[in-house]
């Protein structure tokens, strides 16, 4: 785990992505290490918050028979059906009341892995004044990756936090490094 935290500060936004029951161990799309992730990410929201930066939550809010799950189709075991408690954050995830709260991939026949994606959320973070976005959570290889190349291309300084995230398929790891690098995207070890 990591030692110290990132120095944050009002002009910051840590967006914490996914950290749902369904992507961590006991869920029906578990990402292994999901668990494991809840305290250091705490230490970060927790160091965000007192800074004055802002904290930004994302969670997977699918419809019923939502167009990603495998009966329907898509690549995805049926996950993170709105209002169901597999959808719901870690329960030992400690979000400060003003945490904004984004929800995506709320329609039935579109999925998005991105934060930013059919969210508006890139122009609220300028609205706010954001210029730099850190990002950490689940999955890195699928909507950490997809929240990372967009914050990027929506002309954000863009820091990972490598070790609170945690992948799908760790092989994949190599390239989503080269892709984060290319992307002008700064990954922490
Ligand atoms: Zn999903």
């Amino acid at each position: 785990m990591r030692a110290h935290q990132l120095d944050y500060g009002p002009r910051d936004a840590l967006l914490v992505v996914d950290m749902q029951n369904d992507f961590c161990e006991g869920g029906a799309l578990a990402v292994a290490g999901g668990n494991a992730l809840v305290a250091g990410i705490n230490a970060e929201i927790a160091a965000a918050h007192r800074a004055g930066a802002l904290v930004v939550a994302t969670r997977d809010w699918h419809p019923v028979d939502h167009v990603s799950f495998a009966h329907r189709g898509g690549p995805w075991p049926v996950h993170c059906v709105q209002d169901t408690e597999g959808a719901a954050f870690h329960p030992d995830l400690r979000l400060p009341a003003a945490t904004i709260r984004v929800s995506k991939a709320t329609a039935f026949d579109a999925d998005a892995y991105s934060g930013f994606d059919g969210t508006g959320l890139a122009g609220y973070l300028r609205d706010r004044g954001i210029g730099r976005v850190i990002v950490c959570g689940l999955a890195l290889d699928v909507c950490v990756r997809a929240t990372v190349l967009d914050a990027r291309r929506e002309g954000f300084d863009t820091v990972l936090l490598e070790s609170l995230s945690a992948a799908v398929d760790p092989d994949s790891m190599a390239a989503c490094r080269r892709e984060f690098a290319d992307a002008g995207a700064e990954v922490r070890p």
